[in-house]
């Protein structure tokens, strides 16, 4: 029987973005914290269509925002693991990403009553020494990384790349990647950023987007008996009125499509069991 997996995930970085960014003006910062109003729209969402998703929350939205991060652990939700302050590990010492991640997990247990089975970095930027910590601290899956698409597979340490030599693969560890990719994240499509250097345009139609995120499904039923795909979203851009009118609209269609809707803890074992098989 063939099983097409969908996982709805939420970074729920409220505020912490901008303010790891240095965005600290009250407008970015509000910008950020309409993710609270999202999240409303998205739990009461989910609750209509019995629908569990992964919330990945940073630390610093646990402690900002207590309640509005309870109501996701009362609606059922997989809370999992995107850094206390939103720093790329990319950008951290091991000490520093080390001690980044435990005070993150801390929060996450308080909150939720069990530490993070899931993590995936702030910008989706590891470091080198990111898949070893997350084996050393008890995580079953990463959500990081983009060598897929509906396949997940276990995640390597210790790959070397030179310029001007071939590529060295590491080892393999049980660590499962459940891959992602920016054209399935809401971000990039939907938001309007300035800075001083850069414009990121945004602003795109939902429903366009909509439309070619239903269309992964569509390939991933074509081509795979079984895949997992994943779609990552963010309070405070998905959760504009025009955006969740076609959110709505895509999870209705992808019902309709046979989809089986589950958080990534549930499709990571589902993919670790067909590993040892
Ligand atoms: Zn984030």
């Amino acid at each position: 029987m063939p099983r097409h997996i969908v996982c709805l995930t939420f970074d729920f970085d409220t505020q912490s973005g901008f303010i790891a960014r240095g965005m600290t003006t009250p407008t970015p910062l509000s910008r950020g914290e309409f993710g609270v109003t999202g999240a409303r729209r998205i739990l009461d969402f989910l609750q209509t269509r019995g629908i569990k998703a992964t919330w990945f929350v940073p630390g610093f939205t646990i402690e900002s925002w207590p309640r509005e991060c309870e109501a996701v652990v009362a609606g059922g939700h997989e809370v999992a693991h995107h850094s206390w302050a939103h720093i790329p590990p990319a950008n951290q010492s091991r000490d520093e990403e080390e001690a980044d991640l435990v005070r993150a997990n801390d929060a996450i247990a308080r909150l939720a009553g069990r530490k993070a089975r899931g993590y995936r970095s702030p910008s989706w930027d590891l470091s080198e020494h990111t898949i070893d910590l997350l084996l050393q601290h008890g995580f079953q899956y990463d959500s990081s990384l983009m060598g897929a698409d509906y396949l997940p597979y276990r995640a390597r340490r210790g790959d070397v790349a030179k310029l001007g030599e071939p590529f060295r693969f590491g080892k393999e560890t049980s660590l499962i990647e459940i891959p992602i990719s920016w054209s399935l994240d809401d971000y990039p499509h939907f938001e309007f950023v300035r800075t001083p250097t850069s414009i990121l345009p945004g602003l795109q139609p939902a429903s366009a987007v909509m439309e070619s995120w239903f269309d992964e499904f569509l390939y991933m039923q074509k081509t795979v008996d079984w895949g997992v795909l994943t779609y990552t979203m963010h309070p405070f851009v998905i959760g504009r009125g025009y955006r969740m009118l076609a959110l709505e609209g895509l999870v209705d269609r992808l019902g309709n499509e046979g989809a089986v809707f589950m958080t990534m803890e549930d499709a990571a074992r589902e993919a670790a069991m067909k590993f040892s098989r």
